[in-house]
């Protein structure tokens, strides 16, 4: 198996559940004493978040390249960015290093496709909902149509966001206040519903929406142990596409 660089951290929340995914996974794949070979890089979720609130994109960048390069030099053969948000710099982790990395917006979009799906709703922090990074990776690469949640919304999404789910609270009420945005993006069309803020798995579940949800969390630990276990051949054909 090759060895996943995990750049997380963000916040440690999810970072554990992309660990615990990564070697349930492997253990369903390979047998029960396998788990999966890995190295974390993990940062302090307060530095950053506080760097995004900045607005401090370039330094941000910095700090995703230096780790990826440590990743890299450390002897890891293809990498994770574990949050959707700082994919908001992955062309330029990407130009980094010589080995791949997997975008999370990728797989996540191939599995919307494949189920035949062409109009997501899209949950995650201001900065994934609003930017472009995101959005437009999966309008202009796989043709969906997303849609967001109103101002109103987008707030309440991102608050529970950075003052509960990274901080480790589950509250019953913010899975309401989830519910009722899922159902209000099933009002104006939603198809499928992307959970594109890698802790909002730890809040909503299947049973709190109307329509399929797609888990990035899951999907890209997924997609990792695809890459992981895939033949040479294999990695170089992703790496071609992802590049
Ligand atoms: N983990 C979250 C995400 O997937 C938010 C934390 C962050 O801003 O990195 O976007």
């Amino acid at each position: 198996m090759r060895m996943i660089g995990l750049i997380g951290g963000m916040s440690w929340e999810s970072s554990a559940e992309y660990y615990r995914l990564l070697n349930e996974g492997a253990r369903a794949r390979l047998g029960a004493t396998a788990s999966a070979r890995c190295l974390l890089w993990s940062f302090d979720f307060a530095e950053i978040e506080a760097l995004q609130h900045a607005g401090d994109w370039s330094r941000l960048t910095e700090r995703m390249v230096d780790a990826a390069r440590r990743l890299e030099a450390a002897g890891t053969d293809l990498l994770l960015i574990c949050t959707n948000t700082m994919h908001r710099m992955a062309s330029d982790v990407q130009s980094a290093v010589a080995i791949p990395l997997i975008h999370i917006a990728d797989p996540t979009a191939e599995r919307i496709v494949a189920a035949g799906f062409r109009k997501v709703g899209l949950l995650g922090t201001a900065f994934t909902m609003e930017h472009d990074f995101y959005k437009g990776r999966l309008t202009e690469l796989y043709g969906l149509e997303v849609i967001v949640p109103d101002a109103d919304d987008r707030a309440t999404v991102h608050r529970i966001i950075y003052d509960e789910l990274v901080a480790g609270r589950i509250e019953p009420a913010s899975r309401e206040a989830y519910r009722a945005v899922i159902a209000r993006l099933v009002d104006v069309g939603a198809e499928a519903v992307i959970l594109g803020c890698t802790e909002i798995m730890l809040l909503v579940r299947q049973e709190d929406s109307a329509v399929p949800i797609f888990d990035t969390t899951a999907i890209h630990a997924d997609a990792a142990l695809d890459h992981a276990l895939a033949t040479d051949a294999r990695i170089d054909a992703a790496q071609r596409t992802i590049t």
